[in-house]
């Protein structure tokens, strides 16, 4: 019989002793895995199976395979006693502190940035230059040396092209 909260009658985690116990999964050869209420795991890591009394081996979570590097608890010099890198974090996000970490993430970040700008920069400029020598040599106003001819840079007229004032930009009623 299921009652309301999905749990058996008799299941033992409906007693209030066993409100907060973790529960411990444990694998059978023959019988597979089987789960147990209890306050910690055994010393031996082992639990005998329910169905033939073997003594099978613990079955560690995913949860806990790749703990983070303060797991098991470390004293941080100036921060006290953390068990997560995030308590750490935490506390020295409080102090508006850097972790050494996250100011070389930071550093590689600008540095690639950087470096992302400087080649788009490049390659605009070689870009605008291979325009520029074709635009010119195909109006016949390069030298035999390559070199821009006087009149290349003359103007052609002495009215700008486009200015605020020029009567093609007002609109017309
Ligand atoms: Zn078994």
């Amino acid at each position: 019989m299921v009652g309301k909260d999905g749990l058996k009658a008799d299941c033992p985690c409906r007693s209030p002793e066993n409100e907060h116990m973790p529960l411990f999964q444990f694998n059978c050869k023959t019988h597979g895995v089987f789960e147990v209420l209890r306050n910690s795991l055994p010393k031996s890591e082992r639990y005998k199976c329910p169905d033939c009394g073997k003594l099978s081996p613990y079955v560690w979570p995913l949860t806990v395979m790749r703990p983070d590097s303060l797991w098991a608890g470390h004293v941080v010099e100036n921060h006290g006693y953390f068990t997560s890198e995030s308590q750490l974090g935490k506390s020295m996000k409080k102090r508006k502190l850097t972790r050494i970490g996250d100011r070389i993430d930071a550093e590689g970040m600008k540095a690639m940035a950087n470096a992302a700008a400087a080649a788009r920069d490049a390659k605009f400029a070689e870009e605008s230059r291979e325009f520029m020598r074709r635009a010119v040599a195909e109006r016949g106003l390069l030298d035999a040396f390559g070199n821009l001819k006087p009149e290349a840079s003359a103007p052609l007229s002495d009215t700008p092209l486009i200015s605020s004032n020029d009567d093609r930009l007002k609109v017309k009623p």
